[in-house]
């Protein structure tokens, strides 16, 4: 029978040692520190067979992610699938930027469109109870990855419907919307390496310069929003500017971008006017 340690390193010369370790921690059902401290046991037959799989299905560049069915975001253990974005570190940016701009304690009405497998949404929902949270997505695929991650999380303050960006908020507003659209241009190359290539496209590319998806929810979200409402748009780090101009273009105010942890533009935000003082 295999041992852990034999495995281990015969994997790495196949695979990044870390991603190996995190498929035969994922197949061992143990968590990877486990791993380490017993490199000298003995692993049966059904679990080396599993590994074996994954591990082909990883040398032939399959999102690790999509092999555990798992990516960890906020506080969070999330379910993904192919139908789903896998979440990147990043958002947790969009994320922050949004809750700075939540009172808690208030009962408040916040939507994330293209919520994928619900991270932005979930996150928000769980950081602000009283807040009334719409998760939108025009895949049910996808909706049901968020739903299946709401239920797991015991979050209730949550609601998702089906639709592209704000149509399926039509009837109600909104004191901040949110959105990691797609925002990569239809012909980068980077859309054909990595994980990019096993991504739902309609999650990643927006039209000839990235921006459809973007002019589409400023075009609607106004609507949408109340009277000083926010509205927030993660993007590509080299897209700051044209976004900016989008939202000043369609009447925002306080229009500014935020830069993530490696120091690129990644978010732009603004707001609705408060809306004139009556005399
Ligand atoms: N940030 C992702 C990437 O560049 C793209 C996600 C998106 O389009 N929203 O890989």
């Amino acid at each position: 029978m295999p041992r852990v340690a034999r495995l281990l390193r015969d994997a790495s010369t196949r695979i990044d040692a870390t991603d190996a370790a995190v498929l035969l921690a994922h197949v061992a059902a143990r968590p990877r520190s486990w791993l380490y401290a017993h490199g000298d046991d003995e692993l049966d037959g059904a679990v080396a067979d599993a590994f074996a799989m994954l591990l082909a299905r990883r040398e032939a560049g399959e999102p690790v992610a999509y092999l555990t069915g798992r990516r960890g975001f906020w506080r969070f253990e999330l379910a993904v699938t192919p139908d789903t974005l896998i979440p990147r570190p990043e958002t947790e940016r969009l994320v922050e930027l949004a809750l700075a701009r939540l009172p808690p304690e208030r009962a408040l009405r916040v939507a994330d469109l293209g919520t994928g497998s619900g991270a932005v949404a979930l996150a928000l929902a769980h950081e602000r109870p009283h807040a009334c949270v719409v998760a939108t997505d025009a895949s049910s695929a996808a909706l049901a990855v968020a739903r299946g991650n709401a239920a797991e999380l015991a979050i209730a303050n949550i609601e998702s419907r089906e639709g592209d960006w704000c149509a399926p908020l039509a009837g109600d507003c909104f004191d901040l919307i949110a959105a990691n659209p797609p925002y990569i241009a239809a012909g980068d190359p980077h859309l054909g390496e990595g994980d990019l290539r096993f991504e739902p496209d309609a999650a990643l590319a927006s039209g000839d310069d990235g921006l459809d998806a973007i002019r589409a929810i400023v075009r609607d979200a106004p609507a949408r929003l109340v009277p000083g409402g926010w509205l927030l748009l993660e993007h590509g780090w080299e897209q700051g500017t044209a976004v900016r101009a989008l939202l000043q273009q369609a009447g925002f105010i306080e229009v500014s971008t935020e830069r993530d942890l490696e120091a690129r533009d990644r978010v732009t935000l603004g707001r609705i006017p408060a809306g004139v003082a009556p005399l």
